[in-house]
């Protein structure tokens, strides 16, 4: 024991005396503070200051250096969602000789990812905005492995959710709150700050109104991947259950509620001859809930952040999702945007309530639940007559909330009728190869020779060879692209061509020279790069 202790504080010395000498390095990837995450050696906390702090010394490092654009106006975004007021990080600077003035540092040994959670009481945020990226930003740094310890900064309880944050690494994560606890000056050995975006595929409408990322990035694989992350984690068996097909009906039991929810099943049930269940947040737990969910056919349920759970579907599965009285589908689209990332492999069907006796209003509720009490009378005449809810800003629009807080009395008919227009015969999971979705590789060795007739005509013979990729894949379809220009103009003439080679002969003069790009496709839409530029001279 004596020795552990001897033990620890020569280390505790060392690593003082190392922070004293050395101060804090600091080094970054990115741009812009959206799309920054900084790696630190020696980055310390004030747990009374609420500051993170800077110690500069002739050793320390700070890539980059901003100056005071430092400030302008942050260093990097904590959170995953873009460029959010509420979510910027910065530090405070001092000479590493201040250390001797001040609290004695606590240094936490654990390699460490300090972030933001966005709202840890909505299943869509944290899954959206935290679990996925967070995930993801561990994989983009070999630094942080299971024994990362993640810090949450942006000062909540642990919220709804915390046992799905705890999954991702093998430690506790830590509260800001929870930081007192621990010392006055706090000291990171090793840690990184902020959160990668790169999967992240919705804006909810802070700057313009909600909608799907205008750059989205990620595609059902990775989706995917992180599903079987979590689902090692949270024990549940990949695999199926072979034999059972059933459909989901994901319920709330608070609000938005459906109004003929055992109607709903049985109509389900008799279309579709399948088992149909439901399961809820409040009935179930999450181990369940994605055991369920990873091998159903179909999973029906209110517009809802408990819709994200539909990233736990298999291939092929069909997600449709209910909309309010006038609550127009296309303008709140979270889930028909996963569900229809590239390789997603997900049907989307959307249903939304056009008729008004199957609405049941909440005008007395608090505002946060949709009620409109507090509002103008004229202001509440309009809402309660209003058909659809024009496009707005997050986060508080009364007549938003009010519409989106309905109960609705499904008309089963019109929900059967549009799922048939999608789902024809029996929904069911589907075995997808992998190799759907490749792209062709250049053409090769394309080369032209031209021939003239006479002083007014000529021909352009052109070839190339199959991109190298192509003798390794099945591909339905393959065929060439190729934009001939006549040198000096400014417009092409465009082929679509089966084979690998062409003699071109209208439009083409003799003595000129010619710019030929060519490309492959493959099934149509798959377009290839291309290949470098060929000059060809009749
Ligand atoms: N929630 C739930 N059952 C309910 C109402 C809400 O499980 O009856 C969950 C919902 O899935 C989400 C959280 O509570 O994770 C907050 O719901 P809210 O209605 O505020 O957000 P929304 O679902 O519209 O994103």
């Amino acid at each position: 024991q004596s020795q552990e202790i001897s033990q620890f504080s020569i280390d505790y010395h060392v690593a003082l005396q190392a922070l004293v000498e050395d101060g804090t390095k600091m080094v970054c990837t990115g741009r812009m503070h959206t799309d920054r995450i900084c790696r630190f050696e020696s980055l310390c906390y004030s747990t009374e200051a609420e500051e993170f702090v800077f110690f500069h010394s002739s050793s320390s490092v700070m890539l980059p250096n901003l100056g005071s654009r430092r400030f302008q106006p942050a260093l990097l975004d904590l959170s995953s969602v873009e460029d959010h007021n509420t979510q910027y990080f910065n530090f405070v600077e001092l000479p590493a000789a201040a250390l001797k003035f001040m609290p004695k540092p606590v240094f936490v040994p654990d390699v460490a990812l300090i972030m933001n959670r966005f709202n840890p009481d909505n299943l869509m945020h944290i899954f959206h905005d935290d679990l996925l990226p967070i995930f993801y930003t561990m994989q983009q740094f070999p630094d942080l492995d299971l024994d990362t310890r993640l810090f949450f900064m942006e000062g909540w309880g642990e919220g709804l959710h915390f046992e799905l944050y705890k999954l991702l690494s093998n430690k506790q994560p830590l509260l800001r709150e929870q930081l007192k606890t621990l010392g006055r000056l706090l000291c990171f050995t090793k840690s990184y700050v902020g959160l990668s975006k790169i999967t992240t595929w919705y804006q909810y409408g802070f700057v313009q109104p909600q909608g799907p990322k205008a750059n989205i990035l990620v595609s059902g694989n990775e989706i995917r991947q992180f599903k079987t992350f979590m689902m090692k984690r949270l024990n549940v068996s990949l695999e199926g259950i072979p034999g059972e097909e059933y459909i989901i009906v994901f319920s709330r039991t608070i609000n938005r509620l459906i109004l003929n929810e055992a109607e709903l099943i049985l109509a389900l049930a008799q279309e579709f001859q399948m088992k149909t269940i439901t399961v809820s947040i409040e009935d179930h737990t999450f181990s369940e809930i994605v055991h369920l969910i990873s091998n159903a056919s179909m999973l029906v349920s209110m517009h809802g952040a408990q819709l994200v759970m539909s990233l736990f579907l298999p291939r092929g599965a069909t997600v449709v999702e209910l909309f309010p009285f006038a609550i127009n589908p296309e303008h709140y689209t979270p889930y028909k945007t996963l569900s229809t990332l590239p390789g997603m492999d997900l049907q989307y069907i959307s249903w939304q309530n056009t008729e008004k006796e199957n609405t049941v209003t909440y005008p007395d509720r608090p505002w946060d639940q949709g009620g409109i009490a507090h509002l103008d009378k004229t202001e509440q005449d309009r809402i309660i007559k209003s058909n659809e809810v024009s496009r707005h800003l997050c986060c508080r629009n009364p007549e938003w909330l009010f519409r989106i807080y309905q109960d609705t009395k499904i008309n089963i008919a019109s929900l059967i009728q549009i799922i048939r227009q999608t789902v024809k015969t029996k929904p069911r999971p589907k075995k997808q190869k992998w190799t759907s979705g490749l792209y062709p590789g250049k053409v090769r060795d394309a080369k032209c020779q031209a021939s003239i007739q006479g002083t007014s005509e000529a021909k352009l013979s052109i070839s190339w060879q199959i991109p190298w990729n192509l003798k390794y894949l099945k591909v339905r379809e393959v065929k060439y692209e190729v934009w001939i220009q006549e040198q000096g103009e400014n417009t092409y003439m465009p082929y679509i061509l089966s084979h690998r080679n062409h003699t071109f002969s209208d439009n083409i003069k003799p003595f000129t020279n010619y710019l030929v790009w060519i490309r492959c496709i493959f099934n149509k839409n798959l377009l290839g790069p291309f290949a470098d530029m060929l000059v060809c001279s009749t």
